[in-house]
């Protein structure tokens, strides 16, 4: 069955054959709740739920097929209808807040190098519906989401109507009732997707995976560059503080002996003047069969006093979700079942 969300009421109700669109509300408000077992929606009269459930089974098109946890992280594998495989990560900063990083394809045509999703090519883009139904699982481990970071697999920014339709779904105010100012989108830098989301005024904060601010460095090591420069990024970003009044996140994955000299700190420097800008340094995260190496503790912190000299405002992710794949770059689903 397809996804039931970033549907209207009337259209659940035609979709699953409901006599009585305020059916589709009760179905509606249950799946936000995390029941999702026809059975279980004990406002539905009884006739109703044998026949939904016999039809369908579950109210949703996904389901968790595999939990890995490590402590302030779990990662959840998730099925779709077709039988490919994403990967969705809950992440608490312990103290008692929880992000949900929502994949938006299953895999990616980006191919970062250093990316371990980029490696899989891009499968397809997921529906809207798909992507909500990840916040869902995630919910169903039993806390409340506050947060969302459409961080996972794929260039969320490629995917563009859904991304939106999920962004507004999860922003519904009788729904899950995030507000657009705790969503942060990730993009590798993909310039007309930047353009077209500071068209939108909405108020979601952009995060740009930059990894070095040197176009030679830079295209190596992601393609996007090959077709968006930096010069041209720089503009996009630009355009959006314009409309969107909002300190933007340049994630700088480190990469020993790759960015971590003092001319790419001086090259960042340039790159982020003028804009309001803070770079989140993120030491690469271990791949099989990748080329590049984590940063020693050393390298690490020499970038860091080069940062500090030239007046860069920074943050460093120690890394939640090492141990299980789930952190920044690691997410790919180790089959996908069919493509
Ligand atoms: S870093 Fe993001 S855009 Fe690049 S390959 Fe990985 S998932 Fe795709």
């Amino acid at each position: 069955m397809e996804s039931l969300f970033t549907h209207s009421y009337a259209e659940i109700a035609e979709m699953l054959g409901l006599e009585k669109t305020f059916q589709a509300k009760i179905i509606y408000q249950n799946l936000i709740k995390g029941v999702s077992d026809f059975n279980s929606m004990t406002s539905l009269p009884k006739a109703l739920r044998d026949r939904l459930s016999s039809a369908y089974g579950s109210a949703l098109s996904s389901k968790a097929i595999r939990r890995d946890d490590d402590g302030d992280a779990v990662k959840l594998a998730v099925l779709l209808e077709d039988e490919s495989i994403i990967e969705c990560v809950r992440l608490s900063d312990g103290k008692g807040r929880y992000t949900a990083c929502l994949s938006s394809q299953v895999g990616c045509a980006m191919g970062c190098a250093f990316c371990k999703t980029g490696t899989m090519g891009l499968v397809r883009n997921l529906t809207a519906g798909e992507i909500v139904e990840q916040l869902v699982h995630l919910e169903s481990l039993g806390e409340r989401i506050s947060h969302i970071v459409y961080m996972g697999m794929g260039e969320a920014l490629t995917n563009f109507t859904a991304l939106i339709d999920s962004a507004e779904e999860i922003h519904r105010e009788d729904g899950f009732g995030i507000s657009f100012r705790k969503m942060t989108i990730s993009t590798c830098g993909f310039v007309p997707g930047i353009r077209k989301l500071a068209e939108l005024e909405l108020p979601i904060r952009l995060a740009v995976s930059l990894v070095s601010a040197d176009d030679e460095v830079r295209s190596r090591i992601m393609r996007i560059n090959r077709t968006y420069p930096l010069a041209e990024l720089k503009k996009a970003i630009s355009s959006y503080q314009h409309h969107q009044d909002r300190r933007i996140t340049l994630e700088y994955c480190l990469l020993s002996g790759v960015n971590t000299d003092k001319e790419s700190a001086d090259k960042l420097k340039a790159f982020t003047r003028s804009l309001d800008a803070v770079v989140n340094i993120i030491p690469w995260n271990p791949v099989p069969d990748l080329e590049f190496k984590t940063p020693s503790e050393t390298e690490i912190r020499k970038f860091e006093s080069y940062l500090k000299a030239a007046g860069i405002p920074y943050t460093i992710r120690r890394e939640k979700g090492r141990g299980i794949s789930g952190a920044c770059g690691q997410l790919a689903s180790e089959t996908t079942r069919k493509s």
